[in-house]
């Protein structure tokens, strides 16, 4: 609103001597009050003393109001003590505080009034009333109205009924210049005229409330840089302390995880401790198995959902989720249409991974409309972190106790070896020494020719066993070499089976052999066949009682019979083979097959007519049967012990 011109303003005076409006605000004690003060000083003592003393309480008054204000920030307070004394103070029927609002309205937002009148606090007024007199103020200008019914009828236009004032000073609050607030005095019953001395006070008093209004306006923006301050700090602090909260909540977690080596217990723990923070109703850990293309719930921390743990999932049947966590994203989603088991829930589900890959999952289930957030996002990627590192150095750690207890084997393994082997190379050596001794005192030439012989197959069974441990380490090493030729058995072996039929029959034993016509010449390695058989032969000897039975047969398995095939033999593709079963009458224990073929085993009591060995020919004949691609197999039932040869016809060596 644009100020008035001052001929304007002064047309806004009314014509009525009664009724005026001072343009300026007063100096103080003004001269018709000086004349006044002179002409009482004339006319006497008591009315000098009058004056005095109205001006004394006067400045009391002002110095009771303003104690009482700056004792106070509070912007109402003050107000409210401000009208309250000058009403009781001016005899006044009601003290305002108005001020111009935003949208040219003038509100009362302090009112001290004789309870005879009625009250306007709170009311706001606007119109002309309001328009003419915001610039008036805004310049300064106090409004003096000795009789409101004396105002020209323009002016008079739109001035508040509610205010119910018959007479009217109005004096401006301005803070830094510009326009606060008016002081207003109203007398309601009748007119009055205004003293100078009333004016010159409320000027004094609105000084004095600006510099308390800026104090309380100062002490509101302290206050409230204060409380902005402290709010600051208060949220500072809360996010400390759940930063704190959080890395102490990770700390235990991950100490507890990493204690174990135990996959199930590690995740066991993390789930139980996630769940109980996160303070949600489910939560569960799964692994892969990638090969599979499968998921297994290893363990769920639930306490209303249908139980999860054991179940495995295909990747296959929710492929979108598992794309995401195995390329190692995390995601939160709530289902659009219920779970059959589990209804609507929220999910946040999260890989547990490493730079090795992607090992399993984690998922926190809560209520449909709940939202993890990012706090609850690290910690559980965090967890997940943990339990990947944990998982890790458990899976190493049974890696390495399985290597360990297979080193530990191995070592034992060799320790029996070394120590059956010296023994085996010793006792021959033993029986050598005293064929020796006794030889040298030998009384008769049968006696040294005794002790010749003995020394003879002494030496040769050193040889041999030699020989055989010799060629067993060859065997084992891959470095025994085989060179496959025809061989046409109807005519070879019979020179394999002479030494043993003369033995056979030395011992009374029957030793039959069977071998078809039509038997096609076979491809093998023939030095490697008739150690084999030789062998076996041996065995089938040394083992059977006298007058017991022994029998060889030969067959030849052709590639379509795949009976016989499969069970025997484990190759790609088709292939003839030649069959070689040996029996003998004599029955070992079923718990005992397995052993046979060990390294220097011997049955125990099997050997009633101290035949004599080592344990290593079936071990060593076992190996060059793999050697050749072949099998051995034993079995013993009925009275008979059986061991059968299968083996493929290799493919032979042009002869040259
Ligand atoms: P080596 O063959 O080294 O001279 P060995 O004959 O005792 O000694 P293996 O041929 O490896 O050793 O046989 C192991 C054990 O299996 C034998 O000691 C014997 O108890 C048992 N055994 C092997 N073949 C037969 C068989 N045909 N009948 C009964 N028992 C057998
Ligand atoms: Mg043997």
């Amino acid at each position: 609103m644009n100020s008035p011109e001052p001929d304007k303003a002064l047309d806004f005076l009314p014509r009525k001597s009664t009724v005026s409006l001072s343009r300026h605000r007063s100096q103080g004690i003004d001269e018709s009050e000086m004349a006044g003060f002179k002409a009482g000083f004339a006319a006497g003592r008591e009315q000098t003393e009058a004056t005095l003393l109205q001006q004394l309480e006067r400045e009391k008054l002002i110095n009771k109001i303003a104690l009482q204000v700056f004792q106070s920030p509070d912007l109402a307070y003050i107000l409210h003590i401000a009208v309250t004394e000058v009403r009781l103070f001016l005899q006044a029927d009601r003290v305002l505080i108005e001020r111009f609002e935003e949208d040219e309205r003038v509100g009362v937002i302090a009112e001290s009034i004789d309870p005879a009148w009625k009250p306007c606090l709170n009311l706001s007024f606007a119109g002309l009333w309001c328009n003419q007199r915001l610039a008036w103020y805004e310049q300064g200008n106090n409004e003096v109205v000795d009789d409101c019914t004396q105002l020209l009828p323009d002016k008079a236009l739109g001035f508040p009924p509610a205010l119910q004032a018959a007479a009217r000073l109005a004096i401006p609050i301005l803070r830094d210049g510009l326009l606060w607030g008016v002081l207003s005095v109203h007398q309601c019953r009748n007119s009055r005229t205004w003293q100078a001395s009333e004016i010159n006070l409320l000027e004094q008093l609105t000084t004095q409330l600006a510099i308390a209004i800026h104090h309380s306006e100062l002490h509101h923006e302290i206050q409230h840089l204060n409380d902005h301050l402290e709010s600051e700090v208060e949220a500072r602090t809360i996010q400390l302390q759940q930063a704190y909260e959080f890395e102490a909540t990770l700390k235990r977690i991950t100490d507890r995880v990493r204690d174990s080596l135990d996959v199930d217990l590690i995740l066991q723990t993390a789930i139980r401790e996630l769940a109980i923070v996160m303070k949600i109703p489910g939560c569960n850990a799964s692994l892969y198995d990638l090969e599979q293309g499968t998921s297994t719930t290893c363990y769920e921390y639930t306490s209303f959902l249908s139980p999860y743990q054991g179940k495995v999932s295909k990747f296959s049947a929710a492929q979108e989720l598992y794309d995401q966590l195995l390329r190692g994203e995390y995601f939160q989603f709530c289902s659009l249409s219920p779970n059959p088991e589990r209804g609507m829930v929220a999910m946040l589900a999260c890989p547990i991974l490493d730079d090795q890959g992607v090992i399993g999952d984690l998922w926190a289930i809560h209520d449909p409309d709940h939202y993890f957030s990012e706090q609850d996002i690290r910690l559980v990627k965090q967890v997940a972190n943990q339990c990947s590192i944990a998982i890790r150095q458990a899976y190493l750690y049974t890696k390495v106790q399985k290597e360990v207890r297979t080193l530990e084997r191995l070592n034992q393994l060799k320790d029996d070896f070394l120590s059956t082997v010296s023994h085996e190379l010793r006792t021959p050596l033993s029986n050598i020494k005293m064929a020796i001794h006794m030889l040298r005192t030998a009384p008769s030439p049968e006696r040294q020719e005794r002790y010749l012989k003995i020394l003879e197959a002494e030496c040769s069974r050193e040889t041999e066993l030699i020989n055989d441990l010799l060629d067993l380490q060859r065997l084992e090493n891959d470095s025994y070499r085989v060179s496959p030729e025809p061989i046409q058995l109807q005519t070879w072996l019979p020179g394999i089976m002479s030494p043993f039929i003369s033995r056979a029959q030395s011992r009374q034993q029957h030793l039959q052999v069977e071998i078809p016509q039509d038997m096609p010449t076979i491809a093998s390695d023939r030095k490697s066949l008739e150690r084999i058989l030789a062998e076996l032969l041996n065995n089938a000897c040394k083992y059977t009682s006298p007058d017991g039975a022994i029998a060889l047969s030969v067959r030849y398995i052709h590639a379509g019979d795949p009976a016989d095939y499969q069970l025997h033999y484990q190759s790609t593709e088709p292939v003839d083979i030649a069959k070689f079963v040996i029996r003998n009458e004599a029955e070992i224990p079923a718990s005992e097959i397995p052993r046979m073929f060990e390294k220097f085993y011997r049955i125990p009591k099997s050997d009633p007519w101290q035949q004599g060995g080592t344990g290593l020919g079936l071990a060593l004949i076992k190996k060059l049967v793999e050697t050749l691609q072949g099998s051995i197999a034993a079995d013993s039932q009925n009275g008979w012990t059986i061991l059968t040869v299968h083996l493929p016809i290799l493919e032979a060596v042009p002869e040259s």
